[in-house]
């Protein structure tokens, strides 16, 4: 069987700090949900989803991640201790623990990893079209400059999600979304009365509003839909959709 595959962060990298996106390859989890499935009420069972995360903070050398139930809204947990599935509602999860880790579950929707490399203080972001017409980005700054981070100082990872070839999005849902930044609608394009967002920039452009600095923002530009080999897609297997996950780890000294 193959390694648990993922991406690192390279900007996280930089600064010592590590940053993951898990992709489909390796695992144990049977077909619709083959082979590195995350996440848990699909059917697949929870053996096999334990065995994969096990598997993957393994080869990664993490420490196994907080998760949450995510709901697409901007609620945010602050988590310590060894990490668990909490059963709080949450789409940010924030830390300043050193050496623990938190994670958020996508397939399709973005995941944004922010850490403040001076303060020691992680958030994991989980931004579909609802959380991005939240503005959740900006509101995951906010938690993290009340928890004493500084935006000078924090770097953020977007992570692969359905990028604009694939992301048509209804005339409701544009309005939404354009509401979300002054220029989002620059980042929605309309061709044959059909409009396609690109959700990672239009994150961007609230990351640089709440003053996130352009040279800390990496913008990893993977389609999950487009590439059915290394990533599960909501849009694209519906119902038999597995999930990623992306973690980011606390070191335990800075
Ligand atoms: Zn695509």
């Amino acid at each position: 069987m193959p390694s648990p595959s993922f991406i690192a962060s390279e900007l996280f990298a930089k600064h010592d700090i590590q940053g993951i996106f898990s992709e489909r390859q390796g695992g144990i989890s049977p077909s619709p949900w083959d082979g590195l499935n995350l996440g848990f009420d699909l059917g697949d069972s929870h053996q096999h989803i334990e065995n994969n995360l096990h598997q993957l903070c393994m080869h990664a050398q993490l420490p196994l991640p907080h998760r949450s139930k995510q709901v697409h809204d901007t609620h945010a947990i602050i988590c310590t201790g060894t990490g668990i599935q909490h059963t709080d509602e949450a789409d940010i999860l924030l830390s300043r623990t050193p050496a623990t880790s938190i994670a958020v579950r996508t397939a399709d929707c973005l995941p944004i990893l922010l850490v403040d490399t001076k303060h020691g203080i992680a958030a994991a972001v989980h931004a579909g079209w609802r959380g991005t017409a939240k503005n959740i980005a900006s509101i995951a700054i906010e938690r993290m400059q009340a928890m004493g981070a500084q935006t000078e100082h924090i770097l953020a990872s977007l992570g692969p999600c359905i990028q604009s070839c694939c992301f048509e999005i209804d005339m409701q849902t544009t309005d939404s979304i354009t509401q979300a930044h002054p220029l989002a609608k620059t980042h929605i394009k309309i061709s044959r009365e059909k409009a396609y967002v690109d959700l990672q920039s239009i994150n961007r452009l609230q990351l640089q509003s709440s003053g996130i600095s352009d040279k800390h923002i990496e913008q990893i530009k993977l389609c999950t839909c487009c590439l059915s080999t290394r990533f599960f897609s909501y849009r694209r297997d519906a119902m038999q959709s597995g999930r990623q996950l992306a973690i980011v780890a606390l070191p335990s000294k800075l």
